[in-house]
């Protein structure tokens, strides 16, 4: 069950402790998009988002959207956010983060994920040892087969909670 514990809990992408990821020697921050970062229907980063990544890209991190969407869904993030973008990564599956380790030289120690769902987000990122942070959905609105997702998401945090692993709304860092 521990696969699906992530190492810090936070709100939004704002609350979590950027300097602390840094002082534990984190250099490369993966962000999922939908739900994480804007809801799956808004189209281009919000001017929050825009600030937030400055504010990362000042810090020194590097910062990726890494995404089970397509390239289209990606592109005016990547235009507008100045940043590298892994589309249609298919996580859980551990091989696009894996390549995304490779193509620029980090280890596991050197990687944080952050992102909304524990069945793709929280389940990939632990399978391949960097550190996991989860977030809140910042809506209601899922795509298709997220809900799904959610379903079984559900369940996992009932497990969790009933084992005191993970209680939904009780934030840690
Ligand atoms: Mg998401």
């Amino acid at each position: 069950m521990e696969k699906y514990v992530p190492d810090m809990y936070q709100k939004t992408v704002y609350d979590v402790n950027y300097k602390k990821l840094l002082n534990q020697g984190i250099k490369c921050i993966m962000f999922d998009l939908d739900n994480t970062l804007v809801p799956p229907n808004v189209k281009e980063p919000t001017d929050k988002v825009i600030e937030l990544f400055n504010d990362l890209k000042r810090m020194g991190f590097r910062v990726i959207i890494f995404s089970n969407s397509p390239k289209r869904r990606l592109k005016p993030f990547k235009d507008k956010l100045e940043v590298d973008c892994s589309a249609s990564s298919r996580k859980p599956n551990k091989k696009k983060f894996l390549k995304v380790l490779s193509d620029y030289n980090y280890t596991i120690t050197e990687v944080a994920i952050i992102g909304d769902q524990i069945m793709t987000d929280v389940l990939g990122g632990n399978k391949v040892g960097i550190l996991t942070v989860l977030v809140n959905p910042v809506s209601k609105k899922d795509f298709f087969l997220t809900k799904f997702n959610r379903l079984l998401e559900k369940i996992i945090i009932r497990r969790l909670s009933r084992k005191s692993l993970f209680i939904k709304g009780k934030y840690y860092e």
